[in-house]
């Protein structure tokens, strides 16, 4: 969901206001999530807002907005693998459990320095069961088989600094699951990220009430299947970017693999110099303050 912020919009006016306005919409998300307004809020302008110290508004307001693209659906040895492993900036690599190539695909993106997620598959509201793959939470399960299920796949995808969800719109607007699975992140040091299948999802409210950041995917990059398409969705990142300061992305390994990394590869070159590509972890950090514990393959 791309969110508008009027401040943001104003800024690119370029008036005599603009440099006061650019800092208070470069501000903006930490400030909103500490506010617990969430970053679906405007909160710039109110005077509940938190105000970070004076040396990390300098830090934020001349830095490059970040952005994160994660790659889905890693594991089986998926086509274009081998293209997003060799893009020029780090990624972040979504590895489904308990599939052919689910751990060697891990190892390969932290020893290349990639963040590493568990894509856990979760069930969707619509959408074939055979789709979702080996180890799916499901709503019809009980507490401690959710807890189980969770658990078994952080142990099968080494160097995981978080979860994000394979398909899962029903999961991600039942709040008793998305509780377990978000208890299970909290207590290995593990934040979620909802890859925004549910417009409805809870999934980011639940966060805040486990202490927990409430990171969501903004864009979907390969919607449509060409890597043009591809471009076109980097540039609405870059947008993003600009305007709150930061843009989590995500695109897929499959078999339109080879496009999408094609399209993210024209992006970053076209895109470099005027955004930061980072891991998932360093986005996380510098929104929110928060930093992921990994856990010991
Ligand atoms: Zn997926």
């Amino acid at each position: 969901m791309l969110m508008k912020y009027p401040v943001c919009k104003r800024r690119r006016l370029a008036t005599t206001l603009s440099a006061a306005l650019a800092v208070l919409c470069l501000l903006q998300p930490a400030a909103a999530y500490s506010a617990s307004g969430g970053a679906g809020t405007v909160q710039a302008s109110s005077p509940n807002a938190a105000k970070p110290p004076a040396a990390s508004m300098d830090n934020r307001a001349t830095a490059r907005p970040k952005v994160a693209i994660i790659v889905d659906d890693f594991g089986n040895n998926m086509r274009g693998s081998e293209d997003m492993f060799k893009l020029p900036v780090p990624i972040t690599v979504a590895v489904m459990p308990f599939l052919p190539t689910s751990e060697q695909d891990a190892r390969r993106a932290h020893e290349l320095g990639f963040d590493v997620l568990v894509h856990l598959p979760m069930e969707p509201r619509q959408g074939k069961p055979e789709w979702l793959g080996p180890g799916a939470v499901l709503t019809q399960m009980s507490d401690a088989e959710v807890r189980e299920r969770v658990e078994a796949a952080l142990d099968n995808v080494p160097y995981a600094v978080g979860i994000n969800n394979h398909m899962g719109s029903k999961v991600t607007g039942d709040e008793r699951v998305m509780s377990v699975i978000l208890a299970v992140c909290k207590e290995r040091g593990l934040f979620f990220v909802d890859s925004h299948t549910n417009y409805r999802s809870i999934a980011g409210a639940t966060a805040r009430k486990f202490g927990l950041p409430p990171v969501e995917n903004h864009i979907f990059l390969d919607d449509v299947h060409n890597s043009g398409h591809v471009l076109k969705q980097m540039r609405l990142v870059k947008d993003h970017a600009f305007e709150q300061h930061y843009c989590i992305t995500i695109g897929h390994v499959g078999i339109q693999g080879k496009e999408t990394a094609a399209g993210i590869r024209s992006g970053i070159a076209e895109l470099k110099d005027s955004i930061e590509f980072v891991g998932i972890s360093e986005l996380v950090k510098s929104q929110w303050h928060w930093e992921s514990q990994l856990t010991p393959p």
